[in-house]
């Protein structure tokens, strides 16, 4: 899961450095409001935690799949020495990769933009 905003500046969205699983969360790090560089025109405007929306940024699924698969690879070359077939192996793998991808999708993400905080005047 990564975190976007679209700069106020070009319109480009560009990603936060940091993830945050929650706005309350962000806040503690950033404050409600935060000044951000955008990485496509360098302008630093200042944004809501409000503005940041979660989408999936495939690195926690790239992972998983790369340990899937390597796991399928390892139980193949195992099992092929010991004379067994590598079904076992390939469920594992299989697990893995739905798993990881199922967790850097779904809730985490809906939680995130779903809960939006009240917005408050600037202090
Ligand atoms: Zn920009």
């Amino acid at each position: 899961m990564k975190l976007k905003v679209t700069c106020r500046n070009c319109r480009e969205e560009f990603d936060l450095k940091k993830t945050y699983l929650t706005r309350p969360e962000m806040i503690d790090d950033l404050g409600e409001y935060f000044s951000y560089p955008c990485s496509h025109c360098a302008t630093t405007s200042e944004y809501h935690v409000n503005d940041a929306t979660a989408y999936s940024g495939g690195i926690a699924s790239v992972v998983g799949i790369i340990a899937g698969i390597l796991i399928m690879i390892i139980s193949t070359l195992l099992f092929l020495s010991i004379g067994y077939i590598s079904t076992i192996g390939y469920v594992i793998g299989l697990l893995i990769i739905n798993a990881s991808r199922g967790r850097s999708n779904t809730s985490n993400i809906r939680i995130f933009n779903s809960y939006k905080i009240t917005r408050n005047p600037k202090t």
